[in-house]
């Protein structure tokens, strides 16, 4: 039975801010304000030593100990370790983000005391490792995380609450369909859905982790550096912290843009210093390509809906970076409709996470919750199979992008020999037909099979992608149905026993 006075709390950890927020005794979701008095957290952890600093005094340090200091680790969630060694250490990305998401637990402790329940958001075009790599993130933080949900959901759970569709009586409103566009600092999605009253309606989602502010930012960076050279024949990029300060100073001057026609840039490399002027116009020259590659994802994430312009509804501004006039411009321009940024661009994917998180205990202690939201999947689910004919490997598809989830599909397969002991069957996903270009979840090795089965006998796998995204394998044998044991060995996550070293290696540490 869950306490009454459990409490809701959904964070957004984002690329470049993250944000935490829970729900008042009334049910309305209020972001939480952290240690040093902000509604949003830098996603950035500086190591010195046995300390560890998280926020706003780390990212300062990005100008003077920039090989110290970790940041938008949630680029590299899936991959076995961080980029850049730290104090001449590896770490795994989700030990950084677990970092990140201590702190962020403290500073709410401070305010609501103590909680372990958390509902955690990712882009929606997260891929199945990087779901299971924020989990454990979370895990390593001392969290139990109730569910990870799309930031593009959340946004739209959201707004629905601020508008009232999720009142007792707001469940008999019209439909609307909403695309929303999330442009943040590290990763871009957008996603299309229906709202019907309490029913959140995933349509269609796309995207891409590796474009957001940081691609406008490094825009700004080269043009500055490119001047520096002509005027001195030296590169500030060479050196990390001179880079890390025109960084800053480069973010500074985008956000100054979003406000005024020009800005001003200061740069300054051994001992020589330059201020390079920028206009609001020639940022969007040097960024257009960038801005592009959205509006195009734009167009096929609508098509993949099967709606049109004057099927939407509404479109909604979330993340950042939609607050460069640019982006609303190009969707007034492709929509013929004005961008609603009604919602708090940093506080509204906490909110819907702290809405969910309000669900999930409720549901968990048996009452009604007081929405509905249904996902679909981002990436195609396949599993490598070999090609009769060419006797090639291919990818062979078994769910296919934009299914509504929770989904189940079975594949069958056959045994080869007399007595076969064990069935590997490789895992992918995305949407090439080549295996070599998806992405490799792992492999499911179903050992154990029952003695003496005759060459082909059927082995059914039974794939179960869950409504947060996250996969479960079933393997039946024969046609006696006995389930069997089944694990998904994956090539770059970490063990339970590692996960829990980090715990309490976190845990630990100094924290500020
Ligand atoms: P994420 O969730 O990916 O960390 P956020 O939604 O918090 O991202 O957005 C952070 C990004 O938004 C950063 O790249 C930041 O520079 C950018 N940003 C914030 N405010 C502005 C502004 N006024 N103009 C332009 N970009 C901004
Ligand atoms: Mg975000």
């Amino acid at each position: 039975m869950t306490p009454p006075n459990e409490q809701a709390v959904g964070i957004d950890l984002g690329t470049t801010y993250s944000a935490v927020a829970h729900l008042d005794p009334s049910g309305r979701p209020v972001t939480l304000v952290n240690a040093e008095g902000d509604l949003i957290t830098p996603s950035v952890v500086l190591f010195e030593g046995t300390s560890v600093i998280v926020g706003k005094e780390a990212r300062k340090a990005i100008a003077t100990d920039a090989n110290q200091v970790a940041d938008c680790a949630k680029r590299d969630l899936g991959s076995r370790v961080y980029h850049k060694l730290l104090e001449g250490r590896q770490y795994p990305p989700e030990a950084v983000a677990g970092f990140i998401l201590n702190k962020l637990r403290l500073d709410a402790e401070r305010q609501i005391g103590q909680f372990k329940k958390v509902v955690i958001t990712v882009p929606a075009y997260f891929d199945e490792v990087r779901r299971k790599s924020t989990q454990d993130a979370g895990y390593m933080a001392g969290f139990e995380v109730l569910d990870i949900i799309n930031e593009p959901t959340a946004a739209a759970v959201a707004y629905g609450f601020q508008k009232g569709f999720l009142d007792e009586t707001g469940s008999a409103r019209e439909a609307q369909n909403v695309l929303v566009y999330d442009l943040g600092g590290g990763t871009f999605d957008v996603t299309v859905m229906r709202l019907e009253g309490s029913d959140f309606r995933t349509l269609a989602t796309d995207g891409d982790v590796q474009l957001g502010g940081r691609d406008w930012d490094t825009r700004l960076i080269d043009f500055v550096a490119e001047d520096f050279i002509r005027r001195h024949s030296l590169d500030p990029r060479e050196d990390p912290n001179a880079a890390g300060r025109l960084w800053r100073e480069c973010e500074d001057a985008k956000r100054t843009l979003s406000a005024r026609q020009r800005a001003n840039i200061a740069c300054d490399y051994k001992g020589q210093a330059a201020r390079v002027e920028i206009t609001r116009e020639k940022f969007q020259e040097i960024t257009h390509d960038l801005l592009d590659r959205t509006r195009f994802t734009v167009r096929q994430t609508l098509l993949a809906a099967g709606l049109e312009w004057d099927d939407i509804d509404r479109v909604l501004l979330v993340g950042g970076s939609t607050r460069m006039p640019m982006v609303s411009d190009m969707l007034r321009e492709l929509s013929g409709k004005i961008a609603d940024n009604s919602v708090a661009a940093d506080e509204a994917v906490a909110h819907g996470a702290a809405l969910q998180a309000g669900l999930a205990l409720a549901r968990a202690a048996g009452r009604k919750g007081r929405f509905h939201i249904e996902n679909v999947n981002s990436h195609s689910l396949g599993v490598v199979a070999t090609d009769p004919q060419t006797q090639r490997k291919r990818n062979a598809c078994v769910i296919p992008r934009n299914t509504p989830l929770p989904v189940n599909a079975k594949r069958q397969f056959k045994t080869q020999k007399q007595n076969q002991k064990t069935i590997l069957v490789q895992i992918v996903e995305g949407e090439s037909k080549m295996p070599d270009e998806c992405l490799q979840i792992g492999k499911c090795v179903v050992r154990d099979l029952p003695p003496d089965l005759p060459p082909g006998t059927p082995i059914d796998v039974r794939f179960r992608y869950e409504e947060n995204g996250r996969l479960t394998i079933v393997v039946t044998v024969g046609n006696n149905g006995t389930e069997l044991r089944h694990e998904i060995t994956r090539d770059n996550t970490l063990t339970q026993g590692q996960l829990d070293r980090w715990r309490k290696y976190i845990a630990g540490t100094a924290v500020s």
